[in-house]
């Protein structure tokens, strides 16, 4: 239909070319009318073209030919062109994968060696553990919701008689940066696999927590997983949607080495989830496809 065009409108114009030679006014009436003729068959071409393009908008037609025809109804019809470009763009944003990206505040986002916030990024409810009567050797803050579960997991380890203390909560930035430093001073590059570099802690997200007690001299370390309230968190800890970031055995997917001691607020909904799954929390959030999008 549209390849028949150029060889339908060349015919006319070849046949009035000796008519202007020899006869001037007639043939300035002719080239007129050839004229006139011309922008008919064009314009009823354009018409057909358009016609074309209709059929092919359907459903079933595949992405390639359909871009194709919507190029050459960019010369009819700019207004539908600017329709047929909305309905694109609806269609890519419906194959997006839900929850593909997610804000920093999701209790869910993942946080790692490749995914990191931005070095301004701060939580917005951050709330003192004091008010929440856990125990801490500082002043420690977390964000409202982690604060709140805390609490609870708190008064739990504490009816079965045992003691957990935290030691340090949310990070932010500027601390972890400090942090990361004085380990780099002392261990070098060995520092990244126990540390993370600013931006990549979990604990500027104000969901995390490292905990120690008594029996681990207050101290933040491995002897920790000796104590019998690490072994009552391994076992009740997701029931207030606390899951352990960093386990023994899936270094490789963490990057991290076993921390026993790193516990990360996810809600009891997947805390539960992860604990029936053989997966770490760095797989499951992988899966989930959460990434930080802020
Ligand atoms: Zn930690």
């Amino acid at each position: 239909m549209f390849d028949s065009g150029p060889s339908k409108n060349s015919r006319p114009a070849r046949r009035f070319r000796p008519a202007r030679k020899h006869r001037r006014r007639g043939g300035r009436l002719v080239v007129i009318l050839a004229l006139v003729f011309m922008f008919g068959v064009g314009y009823s071409l354009l018409g057909l073209v358009q016609e074309g393009i209709a059929a092919p908008m359907g459903a079933s037609t595949p992405a390639a030919e359909w871009s194709g025809f919507s190029h050459s109804y960019t010369i009819g019809s700019p207004a539908k062109e600017d329709e047929a470009s909305t309905g694109q763009k609806t269609k890519e944003q419906t194959r997006k994968p839900p929850g593909a990206a997610t804000t920093c505040d999701d209790v869910n986002v993942l946080v790692d060696r490749s995914h990191s916030l931005p070095s301004d990024y701060v939580p917005t409810d951050l709330v003192s553990l004091q008010d929440y009567r856990v125990p801490t050797l500082g002043s420690e803050v977390l964000r409202r919701e982690a604060a709140e579960h805390l609490g609870r997991l708190v008064e739990g380890v504490t009816k079965v008689g045992e003691e957990l203390v935290v030691a340090s909560a949310y990070r932010s930035y500027e601390e972890q940066q400090l942090s990361h430093d004085r380990l780099m001073s002392v261990f070098g590059v060995g520092a990244d696999s126990m540390s993370a570099t600013p931006g990549h802690s979990q604990h500027q997200l104000g969901t995390a927590v490292d905990f120690t007690n008594g029996a681990a001299g207050y101290q933040v370390w491995a002897p920790f997983a000796q104590t019998s309230a690490y072994w009552w968190l391994e076992h009740h800890a997701w029931e207030y949607g606390f899951v352990l970031a960093y386990p023994r055995g899936k270094e490789e997917q963490t990057g991290y080495q076993w921390e026993p001691w790193h516990y990360r607020y996810v809600g009891v909904e997947d805390a539960k989830r992860l604990d029936k799954s053989n997966s770490s929390l760095q797989g499951f959030l992988e899966r989930a496809r959460t990434m930080p999008h802020c």
